[in-house]
């Protein structure tokens, strides 16, 4: 048997028992792994390192390529960056691979319908790039960025799954119906690669039904393909059906890196009491083994773990309660005490090895035939009311070679105004139209538009341009916009 090398974080809070578990059952099960012991999170902060994940983990990880991780804390609301993100971001791990199924022995209201689906998230994109401005004293702005890149290859990705664990449908789940072009750009891309991968369903369903369906018919679903930001809530709801975040693996897929760990967090209230279910990080473990080809081990140990959870005599209080909880040790032995042993009435699911596909080379960059820039969004902060605003900015406009097309307020058109009763705040977007019948728009028109907003007291804080790529218009419209 193959000896192979993983680094192992321990992470904060339950982490350092839910991974010693994990890594006591791998070695159990005669697996050859050698850890590489390397820390980030919470002790790597307090030692100064901003991002959370110090050179020697970055380098251990570059070295192995591939990391069986404990939970890291992250500051809520305030101070440093997530240390989870930093890692799956510099690693590019692209796709986060969060499978749940019902396990014999674990009671929820949704035992005996037979829930075994794996949602695949984008795991680098969206609104966890993390670009936020505060725009004025009053008002915070978080870009979401959608790639057709990024969108090609959680797309690819979620296919092949589905083609590794022998599924026969696929479920894209989006808000396109609200953001039609970053939403929409997967739902774009799914729709035109799924005829690639024949023999699998492929359907489109809008995220918040998907949420819905999977409390009211959760055994409809085999795999979910989403964005960042809704896989992140989807799979926290999946792991629910099934018993919880206890339950829920994930794999982190790069190109170069993989990085396995529980979907659950630190979980603090829980750290060094030996009452957590390190069956998520455990079963984190099983998908590296499977993912090193070890796939004996990964069954035996998936085996294990299902007759433990079945009898039920040792399982965490997650389970049973406090009254007849077992401890994460005693579990652990358990499950140890199990390894060779299996449930005639549990039916593993057939893995294949998961093929990770290539970039296309060919979709980077994404070149349009024409483009033109039509006009500008000059986002700009000002105590007027809408229509002293628009007044003054039409003159300035048109001064400056721009027609004011709109205004509007967090969203909604103010200006001219529509009849809404929208409640503003000191923020407006002011839509500038420009003639230019090809290409960019010349610079020192923009300068113009600009300097004459500045003269007349009023404070820009940022633009956009608004384009066409090859005669589609690049832009949405403002709600209650012609
Ligand atoms: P959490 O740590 O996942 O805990 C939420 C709840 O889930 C717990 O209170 C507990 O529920 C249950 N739970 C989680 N893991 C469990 C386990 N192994 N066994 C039994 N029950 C478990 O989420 P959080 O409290 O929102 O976040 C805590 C910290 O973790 C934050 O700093 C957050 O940023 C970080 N976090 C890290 C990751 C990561 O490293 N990938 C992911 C998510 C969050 P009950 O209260 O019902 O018992």
């Amino acid at each position: 048997m193959k000896t192979h090398s993983v680094t192992l974080i321990p992470g904060d809070g339950i982490g350092p028992e839910v991974t010693h578990a994990a890594c006591r059952i791998i070695d159990a099960s005669g697996a050859r792994i050698v850890w590489e012991t390397a820390h980030a999170g919470a002790s790597v902060f307090l030692k100064g390192v901003a991002s959370g994940v110090p050179k020697e983990t970055m380098d251990s990880i570059g070295r192995t390529r591939l990391a069986l991780k404990g939970p890291l804390e992250t500051p809520v609301g305030f101070g440093e960056k997530s240390a989870n993100v930093t890692l799956r971001k510099l690693f590019e791990t692209f796709g986060n691979i969060r499978p749940i199924r019902e396990f014999p022995g674990v009671r929820t209201p949704f035992s005996g319908r037979g829930i075994d689906l794996v949602v695949v998230r984008e795991n680098v994109e969206d609104l966890y790039a993390g670009i936020e401005h505060m725009q004025t004293a009053g008002v915070a702005q978080c870009l979401k960025l959608i790639s057709r890149k990024g969108c090609e290859k959680i797309v690819d990705l979620a296919f092949q799954v589905a083609r590794s664990e022998g599924r026969s449908s696929i479920h894209c789940a989006t808000k396109a119906n609200i953001m039609k072009l970053t939403e929409g750009l997967l739902k774009r891309t799914f729709e035109e690669r799924a005829p690639q991968f024949p023999g699998i369903r492929a359907q489109h369903i809008v995220v918040d039904n998907c949420a819905h369906q999977l409390v009211k018919k959760p055994e409809q679903f085999e795999v979910i393909v989403t964005t960042n930001m809704n896989g992140d809530i989807l799979s926290d709801l999946t792991s629910a059906l099934v018993g919880g975040l206890g339950f829920a693996p994930s794999a982190n897929i790069g190109h170069e890196v993989a990085i396995f760990e529980a979907v659950h967090g630190s979980a603090p209230k829980y750290a060094g009491k030996d009452v957590a279910n390190p069956t998520a990080m455990i079963l984190s473990g099983v998908m590296l083994l499977r993912h090193l080809g070890e796939m004996e081990a990964a069954a035996r140990i998936e085996a294990a773990v299902v007759v433990t959870l079945a009898e039920g005599k040792t399982v965490t209080r997650d389970v049973v309660g406090d009254a007849r909880a077992a401890g994460t040790r005693a579990f652990t032995d358990a499950v140890i005490a199990n390894l060779g042993r299996s449930l005639p009435e549990w039916r593993a699911r057939p893995h294949k090895p998961l093929i990770i596909p290539a970039p296309a080379a060919s979709s980077v960059p994404v070149t349009p035939k024409d483009r033109r820039t039509v006009g500008l969004d000059v986002f700009v902060e000002s105590d007027k009311t809408p229509d002293v605003l628009g007044g003054l900015l039409t003159q300035l406009g048109s001064a400056s070679g721009f027609t004011l097309k709109m205004i509007s307020n967090r969203g909604t058109q103010v200006y001219p105004v529509r009849g809404a009763s929208t409640d503003c705040v000191d923020h407006w977007r002011c839509r500038f139209l420009y003639g230019a019948p090809n290409g960019d728009l010349p610079l020192d028109k923009v300068h113009g538009l600009l300097g004459s907003l500045q003269s007349a007291g009023l404070r820009w804080m940022h633009l956009e341009k608004l384009q066409e790529f090859d005669g589609k218009v690049g832009f949405t419209k403002a709600q209650g916009e012609d």
